[in-house]
Order: C-alpha cells, then structure tokens, then sequence
C-alpha cells in the first residue's frame, strides 16, 4: 500500500481490507432498510459490518473495496461535488472524463483506478482536497 492506495483492488472479497474480517456475498436487503438495491448482492465484513455493493450486469464484481460508515459519508461528499463539474452541463461524458483524467493526475494515480469506490479513508480525504483545488482551478478560469 502506497499512501493509502491499493493499486489492486480484489473486487470479489473474501477478507475485508478494513479489519481483516471473513467476507461473505449476500443479499443487500437487510442493509438497505428491508429493500433490494442495485444488483440486490453485497459483499459484507461478518467481523465489523463494512460493504460494499455489486454491479447490476455482473452481480458478482464489487464496486470497489468494502466501506464503513466514515468511508460511505466521505465518498458521498466527494461525489456531489465532483459531479458538478459535469453534470447537466453540455459535453458532460467529456467533461466527466477530463474531470476524472485531472483528479487522477492530481492524485497522482492511473486514471482507470480514480474511482471513488477503490478510495480507501485516506485517499478519500485526498481526493477531497483535490476536489477543491479543481473547484478552485474552475472559479479562476471564470474571473
Ligand atoms: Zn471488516
């Protein structure tokens, strides 16, 4: 692990990166209050309760690494911000490529594993203050 990055995410679990847990994949209903979320399956730490859900073609591949509530907070934080960038404006899949390709590189990781999902708590907060110096970045090109 180099600063808090793990360059190869095992999106099919078996051991939960935050506590070393045993892992299992089950249905996700008993973490969405009683109902049925995306693909319906989860990968869930039976030490300390982390998750993580699963794509809806491919149920079996997770969307990243398992995540606490701590982790779940932060990254919802990130993504509302990050999806301004490109969201309902004009040209957004492009935009939303550059956005990524400029936090990547601001993070200095390989694009294809700037995903929120693979960020640990500590790339979270990195990737928080990265977002803010793109914010800043985007008010100045307006001045
Ligand atoms: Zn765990």
């Amino acid at each position: 692990m180099v600063n808090g990055f793990h360059s190869k995410i095992n999106l099919y679990p078996e051991v939960c990166n935050l506590c070393g847990g045993k892992v299992i994949y089950t249905d996700n209903k008993n973490i969405y209050h009683g109902k049925s979320y995306g693909s319906g399956k989860c990968y869930i730490c039976t030490n300390c309760g982390a998750y993580v859900g699963t794509h809806k073609p491919r149920p079996k591949e997770a969307f990243g690494i398992l995540a606490n509530p701590e982790m779940r907070k932060l990254k919802h934080i990130c993504h509302q911000q990050f999806d301004n960038f490109w969201q309902g404006k004009p040209n957004r899949s492009k935009k939303r490529k550059k956005a990524y390709a400029e936090m990547a590189k601001i993070l200095e990781i390989p694009v294809e594993e700037c995903h929120f999902g693979y960020f640990d708590l500590v790339m979270l907060k990195k990737a928080y203050k990265a977002i803010k110096q793109m914010q800043a970045r985007r008010k100045k090109l307006l001045k």
